[in-house]
This record gives structure tokens, C-alpha cells and sequence, in this order.
């Protein structure tokens, strides 16, 4: 063995006596309320499916229609001559659905915020985040070389006075051309990824026009699911035409794949210019955005409608049913958390819920903090209330290892 691989094995073996190791578990059918995970069958509550798309046949067959008209793959970037009829389509429809000039998809929501945080702020600007945003934005406000603060979580206070700093450090430092350097951009998720809680963004949105920064917002646990349209939260919160740069996924409620960002005309044509991950990369399979469109389109219908109050029945559901096992912060989303605290004991409650016949995955460090470990549950539209019910007895019986941090 070289010593590259000792290296490498060493920093595998630390990690798992961390409890933090991971590793891929073979799913052998179609994203849905029963999977078969490396060979058993597990009643699923781990998948950001909310609205049970991924296995729609809307969206497969608008995949299989664009594979028949556009074939496998784009075979060049968008920019070149990949800007596929589907890709175009989708821009649009996602326009649309989000009630904005333009829009523009890229390959991933992680693209997506690398691409344009990247392309809007550099090393003069200052980007500040809230505590617990995604990994994406993390590592994109980052990448970008602006200054870098950090506002505690959901607390419009100490993002005030981040943001009476900020104003002080680009004071007098207008360009000879009239232009402003030193740009603040705030950047918050709308309903967080782990906790299902909401961002104040009535609050958020107040402050950043107060003191001039610009706001995005990630929605990819809002598109599709909250507002009268379903456009997001900031829809629902009546905010959406205070958001310069709107943010979300189409691998979740949507039910595809790929990321998109919706706000202005300017934006758009600025990001088609600027944004790196979307330009010196590869446009997706047409089949993604055909897939992407029939679920934006799926989600603006009755049917759409329909699928979201089924959703609500199920969150309240287990809400009500799973009680004092878990940390509902209230309002509601369709994350349910159930702290547990040490990491080996997180993986050890999945374990033994998996034995059960049900997946709820542990959630560790890196994704949250150190020592606060979880279960994190999600609920489709697609779940019975029989399934719901399943999953509620499982947890109470396992309801002492549960709550013994
Ligand atoms: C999943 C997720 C993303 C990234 O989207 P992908 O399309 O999966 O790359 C961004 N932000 C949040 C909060 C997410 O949960």
C-alpha cells in the first residue's frame, strides 16, 4: 500500500470513530413512499420528494418525449449550441411560475449559488449569511473573496448590526464612473433544509432595503409548497418583490433535477454573462429540463394544489402523533427533526428503526453542527395516513433511545 492510500485510510478510520463515516446505500426502485434500500424493502421518509413527483408520469413521460426529440445528451454548453428547446422552455416556465421577468436554470441548486454569488461579489463586497444556511452558499460566499459575516440564526438584531457595519465599511467608495463598489448581499434560506423553521424575511427584507443590501433568498424547501401561486415562502410572506436574486431547486418539491434563479431581466442576462458554473459547463440532458418543466407545470395545476393539501394532512399528522419525540419548531414544513445529539447514537437509532422496515436517515456533522446529530423525517404527499401512522408507532417504541442524549 502507497502511502497516498495509508494517508487516505488513516483519515477514513478517524472519521469513522467519529461516528461520522459515510457510505452509499444501494436504492434499487424509483424514488417513492417504499423503496428497496441494498436489498430490503423500507418505508421511506428520507427523500426531499414532498409533492411525490419524482415518479410522476407527467414528468417521465415529458423526460421520454425530450430523449425521442432532443436525444441523451446536450452535448455542448449552453452557450455553444446546447441551449436545447427544453432548456429554453424551462427558463420560461419557471419565469411564469415564479411571477418574475426571467429565470435561468443551471445543472444543480449547488451550481446555482456558486455560479451567482460568484458572478455578483467580489473582493471589495461583503457577503452575509445567516448561521445556518446550505452548504452551497457557504462554500460559494467563500469562493467569491468578498468579506464574509456570519448573523445568528433567524435573528434580525444581530443581522442589523453586521449590517450598520457593513454600511460603515463601504462608505466613500463610489468609482469614478458613478457606480458603487463595495456591495453588501445578504443570503438566507427561506425554510431551512434541516430544521423545517422559517426565516423571518419580512424582517430580513425591511433591514436590507434600509440599510441598501441586496437580498437572496433560498427556497429549495419552499418552491412548490407554500403561497397562494406555491411559489415559495416569500411568496406566502408577500416579500417576493423585494428579493433581487430568488433561489431554488428543482430536485425537491419539483421532482427533477437541476437549480434555477429568478429575479430581473438584468439578473438573468448579467448571470448568462458572468455566472462560471453556467457557462464553462455542459447544459443538462434535455431530459432533465423536460422532466423540470412537467413539474413546474404539475405544481402551478389543481392537480398541484391538490397534492399540496395532502401534503399538510400528512405533516400535521405526524406532528400531532410524534408529540414530545421531536423539536417541531411550529410553523409548518414538511422537515420534522428529532434531535438526538451524539452522532454514534443517531446512527444507532436509524439502524434500529431500519430493522422496523423504516428509513429516517441520521444527520450528522458536517450537515449541522457537532454534537447535534438527528433524525431528520420527511413526508411526501405521496404517503398514506396508514404510512404516516407506521412511522409515528416506530419512533414511540424507540422512543427511550430517542430522547436519552
Ligand atoms: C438541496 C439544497 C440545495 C442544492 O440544490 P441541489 O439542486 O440539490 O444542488 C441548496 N440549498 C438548500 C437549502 C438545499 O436543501
Amino acid at each position: 500500500m502507497n502511502e497516498f492510500e495509508r494517508e487516505l485510510k488513516k483519515r477514513l478510520e478517524a472519521l469513522r470513530e467519529e461516528g461520522l463515516y459515510r457510505e452509499l446505500r444501494r436504492v434499487d426502485s424509483p424514488q417513492s413512499p417504499r423503496i428497496t434500500v441494498n436489498g430490503k424493502a423500507l418505508l421511506n421518509f428520507g427523500s426531499n420528494d414532498y409533492l411525490g413527483l419524482a415518479n410522476e408520469p407527467a414528468l417521465k413521460e415529458a423526460a421520454i418525449k425530450a430523449v425521442k426529440e432532443y436525444g441523451a445528451g446536450a452535448g455542448a454548453s449552453r452557450l455553444i449550441c446546447g441551449s436545447l428547446g427544453p432548456h429554453q422552455e424551462l427558463d420560461e416556465a419557471l419565469a411564469a411560475f415564479k411571477g418574475t421577468e426571467a429565470a435561468l436554470s443551471f445543472s444543480t441548486g449547488y451550481a446555482a449559488a456558486m455560479g451567482t454569488i460568484c458572478a455578483l461579489l467580489g473582493r471589495d463586497d461583503i457577503v452575509i449569511l445567516d448561521k445556518l444556511v446550505h452548504a452551497c452558499i457557504v462554500d460559494a460566499a467563500r469562493l467569491c473573496g468578498a468579506k464574509m459575516r456570519v448573523f445568528a440564526h433567524n435573528d434580525p438584531d444581530d443581522l442589523e448590526n453586521i449590517l450598520i457595519w457593513a454600511a460603515r465599511q463601504s462608505a466613500g467608495k463610489e468609482t469614478a464612473g458613478g457606480g458603487t463598489r463595495g456591495r453588501t448581499l445578504v443570503v438566507t434560506e427561506s425554510v431551512f433544509s434541516m430544521d423545517g423553521d422559517q426565516a423571518p424575511l419580512r424582517e430580513i427584507a425591511e433591514l436590507k432595503e434600509k440599510y441598501g443590501a441586496w437580498l437572496m433568498v433560498d427556497e429549495a424547501h419552499a418552491t412548490g409548497l407554500y403561497g397562494e401561486n406555491r411559489r415559495g415562502l416569500t411568496e406566502e410572506l408577500g416579500v417576493s418583490g423585494q428579493i433581487e436574486i430568488q433561489f431554488g431547486t428543482l430536485g425537491k418539491a419539483l421532482g427533477a433535477s437541476g437549480g434555477y434563479i429568478s429575479g430581473s431581466r438584468a439578473l438573468i442576462d448579467y448571470l448568462v454573462n458572468k455566472a462560471r458554473s453556467f457557462i464553462f459547463s455542459t447544459a443538462p440532458v434535455p431530459a432533465a429540463a423536460a422532466a423540470a418543466t412537467a413539474g413546474v407545470r404539475f405544481v402551478q395545476s389543481s392537480k398541484g394544489e391538490r397534492r399540496r393539501a395532502l401534503l399538510w394532512e400528512r405533516v400535521k399528522e405526524l406532528q400531532e402523533g410524534l408529540g414530545g419525540c421531536s423539536s417541531m419548531p411550529g410553523k409548518g414544513s414538511a422537515i420534522i427533526p428529532v434531535p438526538i445529539g451524539e452522532e454514534t447514537k443517531a446512527v444507532e437509532v436509524s439502524a434500529a428503526l431500519r430493522e422496523l422496515g423504516i428509513f429516517i436517515p441520521a444527520i450528522r456533522y458536517p450537515t449541522v453542527a457537532r454534537g447535534q446529530a438527528r433524525l431528520r423525517l420527511t413526508v411526501t404527499a405521496a404517503h398514506s395516513a396508514a404510512e404516516a401512522a407506521e412511522a409515528i408507532t416506530a419512533l414511540r417504541s424507540l422512543r427511550n433511545g430517542v430522547s436519552g442524549k
